[in-house]
């Protein structure tokens, strides 16, 4: 509130100058800043402009019942849920993974979960045995 009391300063200065130059103040409208002083702004419950997720921070818009002035509220970002994922191991039919820390919220991996890879079948036939000229 440094620069408001400094501008009234400027308009009492102003005021006080006007005066003595025998002009009017009558017309003279208060600024906007100086009637929101006034008012001790009771703020409504608000409504969610944005959620607040674990990584971004939310904003709520609150208004003044008694003087229609807007304001954001802003949310903080919760932060991840920390849960442990225990290993889960590879099998012929779907890739494994290994243990880890991961988010409950949004599910994002925060820590190991390393994709461990199917188990190939048919693991018996291996390239090397193939000779060339095996066809003949
Ligand atoms: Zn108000
Ligand atoms: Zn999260």
């Amino acid at each position: 509130m440094k620069k408001g009391k400094k501008c009234l300063a400027a308009v009492l200065i102003g005021a006080v100058v006007l005066s003595m130059a025998g002009c009017s103040l009558q017309n003279a409208d208060l600024p906007p800043w100086l009637e929101q002083e006034v008012c001790q702004h009771v703020f409504d419950d608000g409504e969610i402009l944005q959620e607040a997720t674990c990584i971004q921070d939310g904003k709520i818009g609150q208004i003044c019942t008694l003087c229609g002035k807007t304001k954001i509220v802003v949310e903080k970002a919760h932060g991840h849920t920390a849960l442990e994922s225990e290993e889960i191991p590879a099998t012929t039919t779907s890739p494994g993974m290994t243990a880890g820390m991961y988010c409950g919220i949004c599910g994002e991996t925060l820590s190991g979960r390393v994709k461990i890879p199917q188990i190939s079948t048919g693991g018996n036939t291996t390239v090397g045995d193939f000779k060339p000229g095996w066809l003949d």
